[in-house]
């Protein structure tokens, strides 16, 4: 994209009604605006970054065996009035009535819709076990909506739906939607680690809230460093394999890993001190195995192998795909900006234009241009270098080339590495090289 016809809004100032790094980052760098309390509008270099995030979890849940599917924002009261949800949620939905007098909502979650969905079509233990996600807008009226995406009262969550005809199937879902996770958040760039969360009236072990950390996270989180040593590949685990699941499970739940809330000073007291971590985290994800809950209380039951009829077995799994945006920023950035990670960043490359309107300068940033149109946003503004720095620094772009007149001359330019501060001069081959982009 070209800067000059872009919206994207960068601002100088620091917006005052922002009170953390992301919030303040995403509004600078113009990538989101509010458009009432806890809602936002997506400009065109924030899309990208959700987007991005949003292919990786895609990507990661079709690797787990789940199908996509697009279930709608807007539900009929009557499937909440069945689980006993519509009076329990309380003020946090957003209750809708149409023009026939008809009660909706705009749905916060979809275990109600998913149930009645696969009660509709699935009779038999033969059609089991299967898992569903969508990725969806969800709207929650919070009381205190903050922090920007990082708490609004309309985000995007990928939420996911498992399905198994007895508790040890049950199980086996959630441990690969546990390894999906892991590998989700490894290749977002950022480190995670599942924490073991309330489960309620269900019991057990089978809830885990993922942690991103972060400086300004909600909770202090204490963990073993042997997660961050975890090869989560599939070289190591296989996710179809229930052998490889469960040896995967034993990894992530024999190391020590607790928010403040469940922290236990004698367990943590038996990890070696070196291994011994410490710090804030965001919530960016859980998962949450809850039983017959939903397919009993609204009738769904499949014929299993000797005839009987069976509830089957429930679990969800959310991730917050546009908290995952301003977790990602809170955990990358510096005074200047945003360093993003690659996996994820608007643009692989930002080019700038130190000499708008010379024609040796111009033409080698067209040249640029020309093979990175897909990745790259050409700062072609006629703006001073200072600012264009400033800009480039803030978006954070993994990669600035920077052209200038003395060396275009030359056929040289600047390439800097933003999360290292790396310069190299180079030609514009090696350049396009470097960022794995060959010369066409
Ligand atoms: P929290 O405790 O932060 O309110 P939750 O327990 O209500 O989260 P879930 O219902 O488990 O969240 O939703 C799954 C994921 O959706 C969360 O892990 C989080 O990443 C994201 N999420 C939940 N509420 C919001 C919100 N108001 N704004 C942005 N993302 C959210
Ligand atoms: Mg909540």
């Amino acid at each position: 994209m070209r800067l000059s016809r872009s919206l994207i809004p960068t601002l100088k100032e620091v917006p005052a009604e922002a009170q953390i790094a992301s919030h303040r980052l995403m509004l600078r760098a113009g990538l989101v605006r509010q458009t009432a309390a806890g809602i936002y509008a997506w400009l065109p270099a924030g899309l990208r970054v959700l987007n991005n995030i949003a292919d990786i979890v895609r990507t990661e849940q079709d690797a787990a065996g789940a199908q996509e599917v697009l279930m709608p924002t807007i539900q009929p009261a009557t499937l909440w009035q069945e689980s006993g949800r519509y009076e329990d949620y309380g003020r946090e939905m957003l209750r809708i009535r149409d023009r026939h007098e008809r009660d909706l909502l705009y749905g916060p979650t979809n275990e109600e819709m998913i149930t009645d969905l696969y009660r509709q079509s699935i009779r038999s233990y033969k059609e089991l076990p299967q898992i569903a996600y969508h990725i969806q807008w969800k709207f929650r009226d919070e009381v205190r909506p903050r922090f920007g995406v990082m708490r609004g009262r309309e985000f995007l969550m990928k939420d996911a739906y498992s399905f198994d005809m007895d508790y040890a199937g049950a199980v086996v879902s959630y441990r690969r939607m546990m390894l999906a996770y892991m590998r989700t958040f490894q290749r977002l760039g950022v480190k995670a680690i599942p924490m073991v969360a309330d489960t309620g009236p269900i019991g057990g072990e089978l809830s885990h809230e993922f942690i991103i950390l972060a400086p300004t996270g909600e909770s202090q989180v204490f963990y073993d460093a042997a997660f961050e040593e975890v090869d989560y590949s599939a070289a190591n685990f296989d996710i179809a394999n229930p052998d490889d699941l469960a040896r995967f499970f034993e990894t992530m739940t024999t190391h020590y890993a607790a928010t403040d809330e469940k922290h236990d000073l004698e367990a943590w007291d038996k990890v070696s001190p070196d291994r011994r971590r410490e710090g804030r985290g965001i919530e960016v994800g859980h998962i949450f195995y809850f039983g017959t809950k939903y397919s009993a209380a609204m009738n769904f039951a499949v014929t299993g192998a000797d005839g009987q009829k069976i509830n089957p077995e429930m679990g969800s799994y959310g991730i917050g795909v546009s908290r995952m945006v301003g977790a990602l920023i809170e955990a990358s950035h510096d005074e200047a900006g945003i360093i993003w990670p690659d996996s994820v960043a608007p643009f692989k490359a930002g080019i700038l234009n130190l000499k708008q309107g010379d024609a040796t300068t111009d033409a080698v940033c067209e040249t640029l241009y020309g093979n990175l149109r897909a990745v790259a946003l050409y700062d072609d503004r006629s703006e001073r270098a200072g600012v264009k720095f400033a800009d480039a620094d803030l978006m954070g772009h993994p990669w600035q080339i920077v052209v200038g007149p003395r060396g275009a001359a030359s056929g040289q330019v600047e390439l800097k590495r933003r999360a290292t501060g790396e310069r190299v001069e180079l030609s514009v081959e090696d350049a396009l090289s470097r960022i794995g982009v060959t010369n066409a």
